[in-house]
């Protein structure tokens, strides 16, 4: 059986909802892998009509973190030979979507750049924003673009100017202790948690933090990332980096390696309290 199918559901990480998307089955978990550089338009209460950008290679996962909890899978599970889209194949299938939708009558809110990996791994990554801008000037100039990333590459000035460009710049940060992102988020080359707060205090406020709260073990190591161990060090750089905004979450479904488990929801209203007496703006989905 050719192993796709599509299927209704939502999506909290990305704060989607209804969103139908394709679902390749690996091993014992279900990961959610692109074919395309172009995916939805996803529908959703909150944002309106959203079409996907994804700027990895159809069919595989290319990124520079492994969280173990993504929903793509392992980097391992889900490796290809397929390559990147080049910056003409992007544009152009984002133009004739939009074409396609604007003769349905449709018009997309938002333009999100997301999909299978890191989108600023691409090289070609400054020059597609700005083009993909200008297509969106032309076909629906209201849509907000809007993408999410682990910010592992923001330390490179071209990709922080070209983040600059977005409504919405949606930038991972899932705690400050080094020993735990390296445990979680699995970074694959340099990262540096104090470069990092640096470089995200370069958006002066243009940027949105996502954090990831859960609990559970891996290879005998506690997943709690909600105590004050970890809340309060990460409170203090919030106060530094100044974001326009926090999106705390949770898992959301299955994941691809066993013993984590969601982030209660009174200790996660507790945290966002604490952030918005930093007077920045907070969300929480789980
Ligand atoms: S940064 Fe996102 S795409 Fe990359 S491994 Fe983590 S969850 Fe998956």
């Amino acid at each position: 059986m050719k192993n796709y199918v599509f299927l209704i559901l939502c999506v909290s990480a990305f704060n989607f909802e209804n969103q139908i998307i394709t679902r390749t089955f690996a091993r014992n978990m279900s990961t959610v892998i692109y074919d395309s550089p172009i995916f939805g338009p996803i529908h959703s209460r909150r944002l309106g009509i959203s079409l996907g950008i994804n700027l990895l290679p159809k069919g595989g996962k290319f990124c520079s973190f492994d969280c173990i909890y993504c929903e793509c899978g392992l980097n391992s599970e889900r490796r290809t030979k397929n390559p990147l889209p080049t910056a003409d194949e992007v544009v152009e299938t984002l133009e004739s979507k939009l074409q396609e939708l604007s003769a349905e009558g449709i018009t997309p809110d938002v333009l999100t750049f997301a999909g299978n990996g890191e989108p600023t791994l691409h090289p070609a990554f400054p020059e597609i924003v700005e083009r993909v801008k200008q297509v969106r000037d032309i076909y629906c100039p209201s849509a907000k673009m809007s993408i999410l990333s682990n910010a592992t590459q923001i330390r490179r000035p071209e990709i922080r100017e070209a983040l600059m460009h977005f409504d919405n710049n949606i930038l991972k940060l899932d705690t400050v202790c080094p020993e735990y992102i390296n445990l979680v988020d699995q970074p694959q080359g340099h990262y540096d948690v104090e470069e990092q707060i640096r470089c995200l205090e370069q958006f002066r406020g243009n940027c949105i933090i996502q954090t990831m709260l859960m609990k559970g073990q891996y290879n005998g190591h506690n997943l709690d990332n909600t105590g004050e161990a970890y809340i309060a060090p990460y409170l203090q750089a919030l106060q530094r980096i100044k974001p326009r905004a926090v999106m705390l979450y949770t898992l959301d479904r299955e994941t691809p390696v066993a013993g984590l488990q969601k982030a209660d929801a009174d200790i996660m209203n507790a945290i966002a309290e604490r952030i918005r007496e930093l007077g920045i703006e907070v969300s929480v989905s789980y």
